[in-house]
């Protein structure tokens, strides 16, 4: 079972704030927004990104059905995941991959 660990580091590399599914979402750009504004990590719910460690996102106001920026991130490769959509379908280690 993949584990993502929920780090700066890969925050830092995550894709998901650039993805076609929240692109156009209010609900994750406000998360951001809030997220940057603190000293250190936000619970992992309010990060709007990472939701191969998180899981599901609490954003309504998405498009699942826009194509995934996870294969082509680097936390994808390093982790050895090997499915996407993670906002919708939950974390990496709940997907088992
Ligand atoms: S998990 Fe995939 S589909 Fe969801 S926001 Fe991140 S890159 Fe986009
Ligand atoms: S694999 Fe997807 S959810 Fe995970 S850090 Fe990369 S873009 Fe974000």
């Amino acid at each position: 079972m993949p584990h993502v660990a929920y780090t700066q580091e890969n925050i830092d590399k995550c894709w998901c704030g650039q993805c076609p599914v929240q692109i156009g979402s209010r609900c994750a750009s406000d998360l951001y927004e809030a997220a940057q504004r603190l000293e250190g990590l936000p619970a992992p719910e309010r990060l709007g990104g990472l939701y191969c460690s998180t899981g599901h996102t609490i954003c309504h106001d998405v498009q699942f059905v826009n194509l995934c920026n996870c294969p082509a991130c680097l936390v994808w490769s390093e982790n050895g995941l090997a499915s996407n959509h993670y906002c919708a379908v939950g974390s990496a280690e709940e997907r088992g991959r």
